[in-house]
């Protein structure tokens, strides 16, 4: 099931591996002025986290221009960070994947399952998040088409997930984190 994985470490550390290979990538291009990228992070305090990793995900890589005059800041797209979302991308993802309202029981499990219980309000808005907001962007339309399978928004974002078809539960939050990294950075609506 999708919610075993918020315990799962190696997912959690799996994606800092990506962050950080995005990154470097980032980072080894330079800025577009042609001056070198010097690192600047965000510090963060996520929850969502499974114990243990609090100073792994304390940093939301970003870097800075070292060009006087420029100073231009380039920040990273990322799997683990939802815009300025305090819960990391995963929680987002699990605790909204369900076909059903949000039911008491299913927030207790969450809660017990999280090292930062989540409250029902907040999942709820999450849950319209998917369903009502991420429909209406741009990224939506450019992704619908991309997917093998045809989602239902109102579905969202089980409906997605299970568009991963054949791959494993996290597998296919992994691949999601992935889609969303263009709505990685600022307002995640
Ligand atoms: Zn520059």
């Amino acid at each position: 099931m999708y919610h075993d994985l918020l315990r799962r470490r190696e997912l959690f550390e799996r994606l800092l591996g990506i962050d950080s290979l995005i990154a470097a990538g980032v980072q080894a291009e330079g800025c577009r002025c042609g001056g070198r990228l010097d690192r600047a992070s965000y510090p963060r305090k996520p929850r969502g986290l499974p114990k243990g990793l609090d100073r792994e995900y304390a940093r939301r890589e970003s870097f800075c221009c070292c060009e006087e005059g420029c100073r231009r800041r380039a920040t990273p797209v990322s799997v683990r960070f939802l815009g300025r979302r305090v819960y990391v991308g995963v929680a987002v993802v699990v605790a909204a994947a369900e076909e059903m309202g949000v039911s008491q029981g299913r927030v207790r499990l969450l809660a017990d399952l999280m090292e930062w219980p989540v409250d029902r309000r907040t999942v709820q808005r999450w849950v319209s998040w998917w369903r009502e907001a991420l429909p209406r962007t741009r990224w939506w339309q450019g992704i619908r088409g991309r997917l093998r399978a045809p989602v239902d928004p109102r579905g969202m974002p089980l409906s997605i997930l299970q568009a991963f078809e054949g791959k494993s539960p996290e597998e296919a939050v992994v691949g999601l984190l992935g889609l969303l990294t263009p709505i990685s950075i600022g307002h995640a609506g």
